[in-house]
């Protein structure tokens, strides 16, 4: 499918900057949020133009928002290939062939757009999007969202990826500071840049004797940690009045983690004050029903930007003390940290945010002026300084 824009985009003279962005996915995922949100604020220095694997959400709002897109399908047993299956040696041949083919036909069109840049934003649209650019002779932008762990990738995966990123890219692009560490590119020009975040910051008054509010927000996935969340407020608050809300759905396919969550909520006798929501498209108007927000999840989070969100909506953040929340937050002073995965300790730092309503007010104050560093025009600023670095012009 190619949109009227998109065949607009192929003939238009522009002195913006024309960069192709390549996308595996295009579910409302956080990397592609990421997207969504950033390329309206880059539109006066930059002619952008989407190139996604699959149909899905994400195409209606980059159209809504204005921005150019056009779908070029990979066949699904290459473009699910779930990063588990990345092994030494075994490799699916099917997915290696259409992956393969999927490169010719994305350097054939890469040829015709012949932007000045690519800005690839997935890590699989890392792995084709860059091969793609370099046989097209087009400078790379590879943008790592993800934290090179293995606890999240299987070794062989990480191998090929850093292979891949020590020759590949022009540039990189990092959103967190742990993300750029565990890359291992050292010799690759690399810029941190965060996320942008627009969430604004919202009245937190509340009538005299209403419930605490504590939420989560995020696809609800296991190593999310919505579990270790729920735990840790029937620890907290065994027989309160307080409400705990889970906003966010299963992306990519964990319906049974979704139904294991309504049955422990139901086994720890909460379902009188526990809600989940789904998905919600308004995540701003969600924050503002809430007092705390809490980030659980158990292994190292790259980003987080459900963190700054809550931040620049002024509430009391508790997060998990490590990657990109550990980098945004600043224990006691904008946020309360806790130690990844540890169900007490999260239990105790809600007990003391739900009983300290001064202590609130304090992180509520620094959180906002911590979250106006991730605006989109800051980050826009930001990344387009990158393209001048990086483009052929
Ligand atoms: N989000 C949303 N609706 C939901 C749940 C989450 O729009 O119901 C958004 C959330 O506001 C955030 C993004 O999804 O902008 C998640 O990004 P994050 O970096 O926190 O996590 P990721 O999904 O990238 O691991």
């Amino acid at each position: 499918m190619r949109t009227d824009r998109a065949r607009a985009h192929a003939g238009q003279v522009s002195s913006r900057l024309r960069v192709v962005y390549v996308d595996h996915c295009a579910q409302l995922s956080g990397a592609e949020l990421a997207l969504l949100r950033l390329l309206p604020a880059l539109a006066e220095a930059v002619d952008a133009h989407v190139l996604l694997a699959e149909e899905g959400p994400l195409v209606a709002k980059l159209e809504a928002a204005g921005v150019s897109v056009e779908v070029l399908p990979m066949a699904e047993i290459a473009r699910g290939l779930s990063r588990h299956r990345v092994q030494p040696g075994h490799l699916p041949g099917a997915s290696v062939f259409h992956t393969a083919r999927y490169i010719a036909l994305l350097v054939r069109r890469l040829r015709q757009l012949r932007p000045d840049l690519v800005h690839t934003n997935s890590l699989k649209a890392g792995v084709y999007g860059s091969v793609a650019a370099t046989l097209a002779r087009i400078p790379v932008v590879w943008h790592a969202h993800d934290s090179l762990e293995t606890d999240y990738l299987p070794p062989a995966a990480i191998r090929m990826v850093r292979a891949m990123v020590r020759h590949l890219p022009t540039m990189i692009i990092a959103n967190s500071q742990t993300t750029r560490d565990r890359l291992g590119a050292p010799g690759v020009p690399t810029a941190v840049v965060p996320p942008p975040v627009h969430i604004e910051a919202v009245s937190r008054s509340r009538p005299a004797g209403s419930s605490l509010r504590i939420g989560m927000v995020g696809r609800l996935a296991p190593w999310k940690g919505q579990h270790l969340f729920l735990e840790a407020f029937a620890r907290a608050f065994p027989d309160g009045t307080e409400q705990a809300v889970v906003v966010g759905a299963p992306l990519f396919g964990e319906t049974d983690y979704e139904q294991a969550l309504r049955d422990h909520v139901v086994k720890l006798g909460l379902s009188e004050r526990v809600e989940l929501t789904g998905f919600r498209d308004d995540v701003g108007a969600e924050l503002e029903k809430l007092d705390v927000l809490v980030h659980a999840s158990l292994i190292t989070e790259a980003f987080g930007q459900v963190v700054v969100e809550g931040m620049a909506a002024g509430l009391a953040v508790v997060a998990a003390a490590g990657g990109g929340p550990a980098e945004v937050v600043t224990h006691d002073h904008n946020g309360l940290l806790y130690a990844t995965g540890d169900v007490n300790a999260l239990a105790a730092a809600l007990q003391r945010v739900a009983t300290d309503s001064g202590l609130r007010e304090r992180l509520s104050e620094a959180a906002r002026r911590r979250a106006r560093d991730f605006t989109p025009e800051v980050v826009a600023d930001h990344v387009v300084e990158v393209y001048r670095a990086t483009a052929r012009r």
